[in-house]
């Protein structure tokens, strides 16, 4: 018999999920409680969605459990995924790796399913608000009750609640039984200590990031990062972001290392550095690194090392160059605190995957109720790995539900 499949949220991972339960011939209805379906997906890749990746996906998922990640990656797999799009008419395009719809219009993502979700039949219903699952899978909704013979709690995460995801699906799993790991801001701006940020707000340059909690170096990634008045944002922050904040929530020390020359290795910026003192020994002491660095990051490091107090540049003593390359080859800062859910792009933590099958996303408490996307404790770094978890879990979540009663 077709089964009725009932899906909660109507965003990346809850559209796929409805159109492959919709293709295998299930009736699907959507609750959405926003306005429209799809809200978070036209804020995604600076308004251009950069929808999956083709660099090899499993080192890029965190978690708990991040083989979890990896089985479901195997299952509906990133080429699938590609021709999931193809056939809904969208071109794509490929930026090293990284995949835009050809238009630079996330738009086009979220109109070419919602074009599917009207060619299936499925029912939309939006301004709807999911408040309780119970365990016979009756939803009870602002807009009344119904019972299905699947539900998928498609429901997303805390981060940008503006778009619709306020946390409520957690409550939801949570209140049937379902472990739920603490959420944490991830791909989210870092707060810091110093009052020099006040200063070097709006420098952007090249650094390696290195992520250190308790003084031990966590992780890394380099890229442009920026400054600003509160502390240090950009990829290379965001991509090691979750692990400071889930570190602070613990109460560890948090810092991060910043080299602000990592093209050069830390005894070629040494020797750049000393070759200057007497190449440009006529010079004033505070342009020092004028053509080096970032003027406003300069006048910071000099005056941290008493350099921009001496007359010329000649004066400048071996000491000092050591102890500036070792500012600008890793500048300490305290990470204090993250910027909120609001401003982060995914959370870290969510419905524990320990208690859902990797092979078709259906929970281990509850028979045909099944999850797909940021509900469950899986946050993937920046470059499309996000939403391709999205796709992934949908689909095969779309794919179980979707099959006809047993
Ligand atoms: C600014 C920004 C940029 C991003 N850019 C990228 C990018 O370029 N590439 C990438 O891979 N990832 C990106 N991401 C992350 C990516 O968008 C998300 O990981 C992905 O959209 C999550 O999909 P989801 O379906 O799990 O959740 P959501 O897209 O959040 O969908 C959940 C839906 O459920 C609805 N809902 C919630 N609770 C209820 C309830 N109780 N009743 C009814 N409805 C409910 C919500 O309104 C929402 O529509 C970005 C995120 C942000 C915020």
């Amino acid at each position: 018999m077709k089964p009725k499949v009932i899906i909660v949220g109507g965003g990346a991972s809850g559209l796929a999920a409805g159109i492959q339960a919709a293709r295998l011939g299930a009736s699907v209805t959507m609750l959405e409680h926003t306005a429209r379906p799809g809200k978070k997906l036209l804020s995604t890749g600076n308004g251009k969605c950069n929808l999956t990746n083709l660099a090899a996906p499993f080192g890029a998922y965190r978690g708990e459990n991040p083989d979890f990640a990896k089985m479901v990656l195997e299952t509906v797999s990133v080429p699938q995924t590609l021709e999931f799009f193809k056939g809904l008419g969208v071109v794509l395009t490929d930026r090293n790796g990284y995949v835009y719809p050809n238009t630079g219009q996330a738009s086009s993502i979220a109109d070419a399913l919602m074009f599917e979700v009207d060619r299936l039949g499925i029912t939309l219903i939006c301004d709807c608000h999911v408040r309780e699952i119970k365990r016979d899978l009756t939803l009870i909704t602002s807009n009344g009750k119904m019972k299905g013979d699947a539900v998928i709690l498609a429901a997303g995460s805390m981060a940008a609640s503006k778009t619709g995801s306020d946390g409520s699906g957690y409550e939801l799993a949570a209140a049937l039984g379902h472990t739920v790991i603490k959420p944490l801001p991830a791909l989210v701006q870092l707060k810091c200590r110093e009052k020099w940020y006040k200063q070097a707000a709006g420098v952007r340059t090249e650094a390696l990031v290195t992520l250190k909690i308790n003084g031990k170096a966590v992780a890394e990634d380099r890229g442009e990062l920026q400054f600003t008045d509160y502390g240090i944002s950009g990829i290379p922050v965001f991509q090691v972001s979750r692990f400071a904040c889930r570190a602070l929530d613990k109460g560890q020390t948090v810092t991060a290392e910043l080299d602000l020359l990592p093209s050069l290795d830390y005894k070629a910026a040494e020797e750049l550095l000393a070759d200057r003192v007497k190449r440009f020994a006529y010079r004033p002491a505070e342009e020092f690194l004028n053509g080096v660095l970032n003027q406003k990051l300069a006048r910071i490091l000099l005056n941290e090392t008493g350099i921009a107090k001496m007359s010329k540049t000649g004066e400048i003593k071996p000491a000092q160059i050591k102890k500036l390359t070792a500012a600008i080859k890793g500048l300490e800062t305290a990470v204090v605190s993250s910027n909120s859910f609001d401003q982060a792009q995914v959370c870290s933590g969510g419905v524990d995957t320990r208690e859902v099958d990797p092979c078709t996303m259906e929970s281990k408490l509850i028979k045909r109720l099944y999850f797909a996307g940021e509900i469950l404790d899986v946050d993937g770094i920046c470059g499309g790995y996000n939403l391709q978890w999205a796709w992934s879990s949908g689909i095969l979540a779309g794919t179980y539900a979707g099959r006809e009663n047993i």
